[in-house]
């Protein structure tokens, strides 16, 4: 049985699964098995051929994964979903599946620094051009567009600079040259449903909210089953001509008594078999614990980081504070199309103080974590410009949003009071500290 719910919370907790049919488990059961017994040849040959779906293998299906998976894509809108070793598999693969060797992609310059790494150089390496736009102007996507390009890619709410990215904007330019917008929604669940605005493909890096925990590494791509891979189909060569590396399966084609669901299907039966990068079973069970309470924790993120930007705000030692909620002008519009129910739990600020002053801000601190991860229940700190952005000139500081005395905030669980005075007590010892020093 499956939900018809609509609402978040019931759909994080029944979506996909009510109780196991083998034991009636409530709990989604880790079923920790490499392989499945076919029932004969006959069905044997049929699930390979696709003619009948069904466990082959873990490297390319698993019952705790396919829950995790059917729950998400309830959960975005979408109609099925690929659980993946990480955040990075997904984007990777995401992209892999419709762009090969002499083509490009057109993506936000807004993004995480892994994806960055893997766009600017892996990618390359393997012949796939990734072209960087500033996204402010939604127009840099059609102007970067050539006859190879196959997707364009961007973050929901890319860190450092939280500038929410028009979705529908730039999906609109995509959608009538056969181009897919493929979204990574890992900073805002529940707060945008990018394939609500027009995204045909959404990411996730299950490590961060989903989980919630910081137990476990897993990544997801959502189909969202609207986008028409035919509609201009010599952009999406891929999915409508002949794959030589599954019997010539024309995808599109191929899966038509199934449901809109070529590319990911596609994702499955050809990359993840190839490339490996599956989920475990157990990271599969612990994402689903952390995606039960997802709504509910995305309320709290959200809270406590906009009170957290506004003690920033007030606070004498902060020159700048980076927070959707509180930007004004277009970037204020953008956040209030995307994001509903709050403007998330990421928060970046700027102290007067530079480089000096953020290291010792971060050392001072005694409840956050000074950890490289977004999305705990914990709250968690980073001084980029000294860590994960160290090796950068100035002028690429500068053009990804992080200046010296930037701090990058993902702001946690914990009782407001004691985040705000933790906060306190570091900014206090830091600019005590200048003081002392100078
Ligand atoms: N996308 C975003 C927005 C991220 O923040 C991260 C990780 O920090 C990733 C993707 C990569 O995810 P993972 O670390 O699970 O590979």
């Amino acid at each position: 049985m499956t939900v018809d719910s609509q609402h978040p919370e019931t759909i994080v907790l029944h979506a996909g699964y009510r109780a196991d049919p083998a034991t009636g488990s409530v709990a989604v059961p880790i079923y920790q098995t490499t392989s499945y017994q076919f029932r004969d040849t006959q069905h044997a040959a049929d699930l390979f051929a696709l003619k009948e779906l069904g466990n082959i293998y873990t490297r390319i299906m698993n019952p705790t994964c396919d829950v995790l998976e059917k729950r998400v894509a309830a959960l975005e809108g979408g109609v099925a979903g690929l659980a993946l070793a990480s955040g990075q598999s997904a984007s990777a693969m995401a992209l892999q599946n419709i762009a090969h060797a002499g083509d490009n992609v057109v993506s936000s310059t807004d993004l995480y620094g892994g994806t960055w790494n893997l766009f600017a150089n892996t990618l390359k390496d393997q012949g796939i051009e990734v072209r960087f736009v500033d996204p402010s102007d939604p127009e840099n996507f059609r102007r970067a567009t050539d006859d190879r390009t196959r997707a364009y890619y961007a973050e929901t709410l890319p860190n450092p600079k939280l500038a929410v990215f028009p979705i529908k904007e730039v999906a609109d330019i995509g959608r009538p040259l056969g181009i897919p917008l493929i979204m990574d929604n890992t900073a805002a669940p529940i707060l945008c449903r990018p394939l609500d605005h027009g995204a045909a493909v959404v990411v996730y890096s299950t490590t961060k909210y989903i989980g919630g925990h910081g137990t476990s590494i897993g990544g997801l791509i959502v189909d969202g089953g609207k986008f028409d891979w035919e509609a201009v189909p010599t952009r999406q060569p891929y999915l409508n001509q002949p794959d030589p590396s599954y019997h010539g399966a024309v995808w599109t084609q191929a899966v038509k008594g199934i449901g809109p669901v070529a590319y990911i299907i596609k994702a499955r039966t050809t990359l993840l078999r190839d490339l490996g990068a599956c989920m475990s079973p157990f990271n599969a069970f612990a994402s689903i614990q952390g995606l039960e309470t997802l709504p509910l924790r995305m309320r709290e993120h959200c809270r406590n980081g906009m009170a957290v930007a506004e003690f920033l705000k007030g606070h004498p030692a902060v020159s700048r504070v980076i927070y959707p909620g509180l930007m004004d002008g277009e970037a204020r519009r953008r956040a209030d199309t995307y994001l509903k129910g709050g403007f998330g739990g990421l928060v970046g600020f700027e102290l007067s103080g530079g480089r000096d002053a953020g290291r010792d801000f971060i050392d001072a601190l005694k409840l956050l974590y000074h950890v490289a991860n977004i999305g705990d229940a914990r709250s968690l700190a980073i001084h980029p410009a000294s860590t994960t952005h160290s090796q950068l000139e100035p002028e690429e500081l500068a053009a990804t949003g992080v200046s010296d005395g930037y701090v990058r905030l993902s702001i946690g669980l914990e009782h407001i009071d004691d985040i705000l005075a933790d906060l306190g007590q570091a900014l206090h010892a830091a600019t005590g500290m200048r003081a002392a020093a100078e």
